[in-house]
C-alpha cells in the first residue's frame, strides 16, 4: 500500500541490516527499500511513511560501519544493467547500473577486450559506491578511467549528470564524501576505456605473482588473474572473516615529518608525493605499533594485513569503535601519525568512537 497507485509496495518496515554489511555488525533500519529504477526511488521517497525520515544510500554494505540502529530509510541501490555506449577512435565508453557488482562488471569489462580497470579486480562493493569513494589498489585509481555519473538528487528529486571535474576525485575521496555526502544516489557510471592499454604491474605484490607465474608480458586479463591471487593470498574474505576491507587510509605525512620518522625507522615502507609530501603504509604502521593479528573483545587487526579490521563473531559497532581508538591512540602516540578511518559510519557514535 504505498498509495501510488499501480506501484509495487517497496518499502519495508524494521529491516535487520547485519546480512547488508560485510563486518556482519548488527543494527536495524526502521524502513528499507530495494530500489531497481527511477520510478521505483520515486515511488518509495514520495510515500508519506519515511517523509521527512533521513535517508542512507546502500551499496554493497563493504565500506560501512553500522554503529546502533538507524531511525530513517536505508535505500539498497539495485539498479542494473550493463553496456557500451559509445566508442571513438581513443577509446570505449562503457556504462554499468549503480547496482551492479563491481568485480563482476571489471571483469565482463575484460571479457569483451576492453582493457584498463583490471588492477580493480575483487574490490568488494557495487560500481555505484565506486565513485564516492574513488576506489584503488595496485597502482591505480577509479577516477582514472571514469568519464560521468548520473545520480538522483535525493534533495531536489531530479536526476543529474556529474563529469569527471565535478567529482573532486582525491586520494579514497570524492565530492560525494565531501559536499555530496548523502544526498545523491547513484544511478549509473560511465568509464572511458583508452584502446592504447598500458599495463601496469608496478606494485611488488602483482609484479611477483606475474613473474612467479612466467609471465613478461601480461594481458589485461593475466593481471586481472594475478590481483585476484594476490588478493585472496592477503585479505579475508569476508563471507568467511567479515570485514570492510582497509579500515584506515594511508597517512600522508610531510617531508620534515618523514624525514624525523625515517631516522628512528629506516626500514620503514614510504612513497613520495608530487608535491613533495610522503604517504606511509598504515598497515606498516599498526603492525609496528603491536596490532597486527591483536584482537579487542570480539574484533580485531588481522593476522595477515594489519590494515584490515576482522570481526571474530559477535561484535557491535561500539567494539569496532574501541578498536580504531585504541588502534589510532597507539599509532599516534608511536610515530606522531593521526590515522583515519576509510570505511563510511552509519549510527550514533558511542562515547569511544
Ligand atoms: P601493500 O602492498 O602491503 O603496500 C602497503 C601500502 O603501500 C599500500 O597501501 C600502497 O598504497 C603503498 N604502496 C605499495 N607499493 C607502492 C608503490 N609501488 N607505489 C606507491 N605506493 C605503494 O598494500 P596492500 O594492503 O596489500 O594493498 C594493495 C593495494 O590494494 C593497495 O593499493 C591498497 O590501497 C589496495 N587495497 C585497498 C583496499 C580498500 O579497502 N580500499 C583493501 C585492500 C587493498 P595505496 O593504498 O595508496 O596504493
Amino acid at each position: 500500500m504505498s498509495g501510488l497507485g499501480h506501484t509495487p509496495d517497496l518499502l519495508r518496515p524494521d529491516v535487520a541490516l547485519d546480512g547488508f554489511n560485510t563486518l556482519r555488525l548488527p543494527a536495524r533500519a526502521a524502513w528499507f527499500a530495494r530500489v531497481e529504477d527511477v520510478d521505483g526511488l520515486r515511488a518509495v521517497l514520495d510515500d508519506p511513511r519515511v517523509a521527512g525520515l533521513p535517508r542512507f544510500v546502500l551499496g554493497g554494505g563493504s565500506n560501512l560501519v553500522l554503529n546502533g540502529d538507524f531511525p530513517g530509510l536505508v535505500l539498497q541501490v539495485a539498479f542494473h544493467g550493463r553496456s557500451k555506449i559509445f566508442e571513438d577512435e581513443e577509446a570505449h565508453y562503457v556504462k554499468a547500473g549503480g547496482g551492479e557488482n563491481w568485480h563482476d562488471f571489471v571483469r565482463w569489462t575484460l571479457e569483451q577486450g576492453w582493457g584498463g580497470l583490471e588492477n580493480l579486480s575483487l574490490v568488494p562493493g557495487t560500481v555505484g559506491a565506486a565513485p564516492v569513494q574513488n576506489i584503488g589498489a595496485y597502482g591505480l585509481e577509479m577516477a582514472e578511467f571514469f568519464y560521468s555519473l548520473r545520480a538522483y538528487d535525493l534533495e531536489t528529486g531530479k536526476t543529474v549528470g556529474f563529469d569527471k571535474a565535478d567529482c573532486h576525485f582525491g586520494y579514497r575521496d570524492s565530492f560525494f564524501k565531501q559536499g555530496g555526502a548523502g544526498r545523491y544516489l547513484i544511478a549509473g557510471v560511465t568509464f572511458r576505456l583508452p584502446k592504447r592499454w598500458v599495463p601496469r604491474t608496478g606494485y611488488a605484490d602483482v609484479a611477483r605473482a606475474l613473474a612467479e607465474a612466467g609471465i613478461a608480458q601480461p594481458t589485461p586479463l593475466q593481471i586481472s588473474d594475478a590481483v585476484i591471487q594476490v588478493r585472496q593470498a592477503k585479505l579475508p574474505d569476508p563471507a568467511v572473516l567479515p570485514n570492510a576491507g582497509s579500515f584506515f587510509k594511508n597517512p600522508v605525512v610531510s617531508a620534515e615529518h618523514h624525514a624525523r620518522l625515517l631516522a628512528d625507522y629506516p626500514a620503514m615502507p614510504s612513497y613520495p608525493q608530487p608535491d613533495g609530501q610522503v604517504k606511509l603504509a598504515a598497515g606498516w604502521l599498526i603492525e609496528q605499533a603491536g596490532w597486527k593479528g591483536r584482537v579487542l573483545g570480539p574484533v580485531g587487526c588481522y593476522a595477515r594485513q594489519a590494515l584490515v579490521v576482522v570481526n571474530h563473531g559477535g561484535a557491535s559497532g561500539a567494539h569496532v569503535a574501541a578498536l580504531r581508538a585504541a588502534v589510532c591512540a597507539e599509532v599516534l602516540n608511536t610515530f606522531g601519525v593521526e590515522l583515519e578511518q576509510e570505511p563510511v559510519t552509519l549510527g550514533m557514535l558511542s562515547p569511544l568512537s
